[in-house]
C-alpha cells in the first residue's frame, strides 16, 4: 500500500482558471452580445488602471497590437526599425509585415535587454525603436528613450512578458507610444489568445481602435441611421471578443495573487540554486527596474562543459517542464539567414543565451516544495550533464 507514488509534474506554464472563469464565459455565451460588449469595454477600463496608462486597447494578440503600433505611424518600406536579436520573433515579423527592415540590436550580458551602446552605435536614420522586456525585466528606458528621441524615432514597448514589471516605479507600457501585452495561456494571465495595447496619447489610441477594425469610422450618427458607417482608412480586423475579455476580467482580479506567488517562487528557486556553482541567474532587478518575474533564467557557464540540452532532458524526465528564451537568436532563424545573410558570430550575446540558458517555472501554479525540487533536480542534472 505504500507504493511510492510518482511526484506530480511541474509543467513550465499553466493557466490558472477555475470556475470563475468558466462562469464568466458561460455568461456571455448564454447571451446574445459576442463581440463589441460590456465585457470588452470593462476588461480596457479595468486594464488601463491597472498600468497607469491613459487608454488600452483589446486586441486579438500582442503580435497584432505591435503590429497596430507600427502601422498607424505608416512604418512601410525604406524604414528601418531597431529590434533586439534576442526576442520572440513576433517583435521582427511585425517589422517585415509592414514592409520595413529589422536592425537587429544584440542584447546585454546580464539582463537581456537591448543594448543601448549597441543601439547609439547604429541609430542614426531608424523609423522606430521595438523594446522588449526581456523575461520581464524593463529595458534601461532612460537611455533608450533618450537615444531614439536624440534620432527622431518612436518607441514601441512589447510587455508580453512585463505586466507588473516597473521602471523608476511606472508600469511598463508607457515609455512607448503603445506598450504591447500578451496574453496567451502561459503568459502572466491569460485570455486563451489575446493581447491588450496601452497608449497615453489619445491621437494614438484612436488610430489604433479604429485600424484594429477595418478602418471603420465610428463618428458618424448611427443612432439617427443604423448599420451606416464610412471607412476611412486601411485596417485589420484584430478584435478581442466578448468571451475572452470576460476571462480576462476575471483573471485580472487574480492578478495581484499572482504576481506574489511569481516573486516569491522567484527568490525561493533563486536562493535554492545559490549552491549551485555551474548556474548563475538573472537578477529581478536592476537600478530602476522591477522584474515581473516570468520565470527564472538558469544561465550555464560560457566555456559549453554543461551540455544545456541534456540539462533539459534531465529536467524534463523528472517531471520539470522547462524553457527556451529563445530558441535562436531572431537574425539567424532560417527566414532572416536567409533574406538578410546573417551569419553566427554577428550577435554573441544572443546566440550564447540562447544556447547556454534554461528557463525554470516560477508561476502561481508551483505548489509548496516545488522550488526546492527544482532546485534539487539541476544540481543532480547539472553532474549528468558534464562533458
Ligand atoms: C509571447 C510573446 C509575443 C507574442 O504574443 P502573442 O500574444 O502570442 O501574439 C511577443 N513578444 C514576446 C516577447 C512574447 O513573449
Amino acid at each position: 500500500m505504500n507504493a511510492e507514488k510518482p511526484l506530480a509534474p511541474i509543467p513550465f506554464g499553466k493557466p490558472m482558471l477555475d470556475s470563475s472563469e468558466i462562469e464568466a464565459a458561460a455568461r456571455v455565451l448564454s447571451g446574445t452580445t459576442l463581440v463589441h460588449g460590456p465585457a470588452t469595454h470593462e476588461f480596457e477600463e479595468q486594464f488601463a488602471r491597472r498600468v497607469g496608462a491613459a487608454e488600452a486597447i483589446s486586441v486579438s494578440s500582442c503580435t497584432a497590437g505591435l503590429h497596430l503600433s507600427l502601422f498607424v505611424h505608416g512604418v512601410g518600406p525604406g524604414d528601418r526599425v531597431a529590434v533586439p536579436a534576442m526576442t520572440h520573433v513576433a517583435t521582427a515579423h511585425v517589422v517585415e509585415l509592414c514592409g520595413a527592415t529589422p536592425v537587429f540590436i544584440d542584447v546585454e550580458r546580464d539582463t537581456g535587454n537591448m543594448d543601448a551602446a549597441a543601439l547609439d552605435a547604429v541609430s542614426a536614420g531608424l523609423r522606430a525603436v521595438e523594446v522588449v522586456h526581456y523575461l520581464g525585466l524593463p529595458c534601461d528606458m532612460d537611455r533608450i528613450s533618450a537615444i531614439a528621441a536624440k534620432t527622431g524615432a518612436f518607441v514601441v514597448e512589447d510587455c508580453a512578458l512585463s505586466l507588473g514589471a516597473t521602471y523608476g516605479g511606472r508600469h511598463t507600457g508607457n515609455f512607448g507610444v503603445t506598450g504591447n501585452f500578451s496574453f496567451y495561456p502561459v503568459k502572466h494571465m491569460t485570455t486563451i489568445e489575446g493581447g491588450m495595447v496601452t497608449a497615453n496619447d489619445p491621437a494614438v489610441a484612436a488610430k489604433i481602435r479604429q485600424t484594429k477594425a477595418f478602418g471603420y469610422d465610428r463618428t458618424i450618427a448611427q443612432r439617427t441611421r443604423p448599420g451606416i458607417y464610412d471607412v476611412v482608412a486601411l485596417g485589420f480586423n484584430y478584435r478581442m471578443n466578448e468571451v475572452e475579455a470576460a476571462v480576462g476580467l476575471a483573471q485580472l482580479g487574480k492578478l495581484d495573487n499572482f504576481a506574489a506567488k511569481r516573486a516569491a517562487n522567484y527568490a525561493a528557486l533563486k536562493k535554492a540554486l545559490s549552491d549551485v556553482d555551474e548556474v548563475t541567474v538573472f537578477e529581478s532587478e536592476k537600478g530602476k527596474a522591477r522584474s515581473s518575474h516570468y520565470c527564472l533564467n538558469a544561465i550555464l557557464p560560457a566555456d559549453g562543459h554543461i551540455d544545456r540540452d541534456a540539462l533539459v532532458k534531465h529536467l524534463n524526465a523528472a517531471g520539470i517542464g522547462t524553457s527556451v528564451h529563445y530558441p535562436a537568436a531572431v537574425p539567424l532563424f532560417t527566414y532572416y539567414r536567409e533574406k538578410y545573410g546573417y551569419r553566427p558570430g554577428q550577435f554573441p550575446v544572443a546566440e550564447w543565451l540562447a544556447d547556454q540558458t534554461i528557463s525554470l517555472p516560477v508561476g502561481p501554479h508551483l505548489a509548496e516544495g516545488d522550488a526546492l525540487r527544482i532546485a534539487a533536480a539541476v544540481k543532480s542534472g547539472v553532474r549528468a550533464a558534464k562533458r
